[in-house]
């Protein structure tokens, strides 16, 4: 089975589990974006166009998100996006100690499928779960995105390493403009990591190639 046909069956394995805060949901909002990406978004729970329509950042949010993205030379559909809780808290409350635990296991398999390299964390919940590495019960004990935002952190996971970069949460940002100088230089981290990875892709297509015409005898 392929990545994206795993991400498949644990998505409908989800949606048979019982989780709290899946009775009083119109939708699962499991993930979206390829399997195959290098760089993955985490937020922190789905809102009510997530609910409606059963896919992550689609609403204001999500909007801000995809403009923020394009401004570095990436769109969602490059990502992959996926949030802490898996159904939507009534009221967009905060998460509770008990939904995060039940509903990150999700979060876990997503990402020991697609194996990042980069995990950005959308605000304090995410960025507190993967400092915590990837343990509820570590969150408490982690400081809050104001003090870690645009500070990368290699996690090493179940024998898989990838990088960290806490970004503050796009609906922060559009609640307080101010943050958005500070936002534009996380952002220039997360391109640099992109870029590096794309550069190295690159090299590593042209040496393909130029194998490929070696073995052809036009070299
Ligand atoms: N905010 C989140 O953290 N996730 C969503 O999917 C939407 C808004």
């Amino acid at each position: 089975m392929d990545k994206e046909q795993l991400l498949k069956q644990i998505e409908e394995e989800c949606r048979k589990a019982e989780l709290p805060l899946k009775e009083r949901a119109t939708n699962l909002v499991f993930g979206k974006g390829r399997a195959d990406v290098k760089i993955i978004f985490v937020g922190e729970a789905p809102g009510k166009n997530e609910d409606l329509q059963g896919k992550p950042f689609v609403g204001a949010a999500g909007k801000n998100l995809d403009k923020l993205l394009k401004e570095v030379g990436a769109s969602l559909e490059e990502v992959y996006i996926a949030n802490i809780l898996k159904y939507r808290p009534p009221e967009n409350r905060a998460p509770l100690p008990d939904e995060i635990k039940a509903h990150t296991p999700w979060l876990i398999e997503q990402i020991k499928i697609i194996k990042p390299e980069v995990v950005c964390s959308l605000g304090n919940y995410a960025t507190k779960f993967f400092l915590a590495g990837l343990n509820c019960e570590g969150m408490e004990k982690q400081p809050g995105i104001t003090g870690v935002h645009g500070k990368i952190k290699e996690i090493e996971f179940g024998g898989w390493k990838f990088k960290l970069i806490p970004l503050f949460h796009p609906a922060a940002i559009i609640y307080n403009r101010n943050l958005m100088g500070l936002w534009e230089k996380d952002m220039n981290i997360v391109k640099k990591e992109i870029g590096r990875r794309s550069i190295t892709e690159e090299k590593a297509e042209k040496k393909e190639e130029q194998e490929r015409l070696f073995s052809f005898g036009c070299l």
